[in-house]
């Protein structure tokens, strides 16, 4: 079959990836001269299988009054004359009850555990080198209600096939030293060995080195902005480009935060909301001041990922619209959090900022599959997960588009509306 896949993001190449590998003609079309210079460029670096709990949850709504309105709070609204963003908001908190919660992490381990069996499988056979770790994760707390309520979780966890235990302090510091500078600040910790890292820049570069290389019949038509999807009588019958008109048998949506926007003119109306998030990329000065092992600042809800000989930081979520420009004050305050935590880790003279849209939906799901079109599928809305989710969702889409079933089932997952 032909296919076309739209975007060159983590979320994109995963789907080239799997329906090359099912022997179809596919091209990628992005409008950057390069994949991954979106959202998928400089992320957290987390592979974070086990953490997949939605942000709405039971627990969310009483934090929400102090975090808006404090300037260094982890989460920002920033009201939009859109109504589009107000009923992101509306549908997010509907969904802030236990039962819905629930049932979401219980989707999205499924879909997060079938994505590390594949990400593995994929690292072991190609040999790609993006960074990657199977270094685990550690989720430090610094308050005893949230440890308690982390380790109260523990057996429901396990339940659920994730591997975990519960570390005091001093343990913390036993299995990354580099907590040490901030030992004052730990009460405990939850330790998920299970977890790995990488870098997803080089990730889907390295993908579209492998897919362009190895005799794969997949084209790259970058710096091609697409502008419109053709429809007529109920079909997708092309994509208006600004390179012309292109045609396949198959479209595969993977437009990160602008697939409502393309999406919108065929009847589609996919939930898709920006959430703004920042990172800063620090060399490493003294390797063992900085720590090894993934960790999570609960508290702080910042996250560290050491991708070789750099430390990437990253955290924030704001929800602000679709400015991309880098607020300072944003990026003083995730700098200040690192000083504070790994002092000696880098000489912060040559930090790298950015920051990035994350495609959300309200619930924390992708959104996969099917829509009434049958040419278009979606691989769009992974939130805060796209690098950990990324293969389990391409093979997917190369599943749905061959006719076989999926190793996951699709519910909650598929457009409903
Ligand atoms: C601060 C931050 C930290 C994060 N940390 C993690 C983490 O630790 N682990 C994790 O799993 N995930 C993390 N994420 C989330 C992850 O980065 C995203 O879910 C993922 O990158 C989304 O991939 P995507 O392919 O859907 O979107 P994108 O990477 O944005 O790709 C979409 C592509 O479509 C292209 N495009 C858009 N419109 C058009 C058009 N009209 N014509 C042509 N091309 C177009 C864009 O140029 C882009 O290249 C983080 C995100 C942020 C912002």
């Amino acid at each position: 079959m032909k296919i076309l896949v739209l975007g060159a993001g983590v979320a994109g190449l995963a789907s080239a990836w799997y329906l090359a590998r099912d022997g179809h003609d596919v091209t990628v079309v992005e409008r950057h001269s390069g994949v991954a210079l979106e959202t998928s460029y400089a992320n957290g670096g987390q592979l974070s299988y086990s953490y997949v709990a939605p942000l709405a949850g039971p627990g969310v709504l009483p934090k929400l009054p102090p975090w808006l309105l404090r300037r260094d709070s982890p989460l920002r609204f920033e009201p939009k004359l859109d109504w589009r963003q107000w009923r992101w908001c509306l549908e997010f908190v509907a969904a802030c009850t236990q039962a819905q919660s629930d049932l979401t992490t219980r989707r999205m381990l499924a879909l997060s555990f079938y994505s590390r069996g594949l990400m593995r499988e994929t690292v072991d056979a190609e040999r790609i080198d993006f960074r990657y770790a199977r270094n685990g994760k550690l989720i430090i707390h610094a308050e005893q209600s949230s440890f308690d309520a982390a380790r109260r979780l523990l057996d429901y966890q396990r339940s659920l096939g994730c591997e975990q235990e519960a570390l005091d302090a001093d343990q913390c510091v036993a299995l990354e030293p580099a907590l040490a500078q901030m030992r004052s600040r730990i009460v405990g910790g939850i330790h998920t060995p299970g977890e790995d890292a990488g870098d997803c820049y080089r990730f889907c570069t390295a993908l579209e080195g492998r897919l362009r290389d190895e005799g794969r019949p997949v084209s790259f038509l970058l710096g091609t902005e697409i502008t419109r999807l053709l429809h007529w009588r109920g079909r997708i019958i092309g994509i208006e480009t600004s390179a012309g008109v292109l045609e396949a048998d198959r479209y595969i949506l993977a437009l990160g935060t602008q697939s409502p926007a393309l999406a919108r003119p065929l009847g589609l109306e996919l939930p898709v909301y920006p959430l703004k998030g920042y990172s800063l990329s620090l060399p490493v000065a003294d390797d063992a001041a900085a720590p090894r092992i993934s960790i999570t600042d609960f508290k702080r809800k910042v996250v560290y990922a050491r991708l070789g000989e750099e430390l990437r930081v990253a955290g924030m979520a704001d929800l602000a619209g679709f400015d991309t420009r880098i607020d300072p004050g944003r990026i003083a305050t995730l700098l200040d959090q690192v000083r504070d935590s790994f002092p000696k880790a880098s000489d912060f003279s040559r930090i790298k900022p950015w920051c990035g849209l994350r495609p959300a939906t309200p619930w924390s799901t992708p959104l996969l599959g099917a829509t009434p079109y049958r040419e278009l599928l979606l691989n769009t809305g992974h939130g805060a997960l796209g690098f950990t989710l990324a293969m389990g969702c391409g093979r997917i889409i190369a599943d749905l588009v061959a006719g076989r079933e999926p190793a996951v089932p699709l519910e909650g997952f598929m457009l409903r509306r």
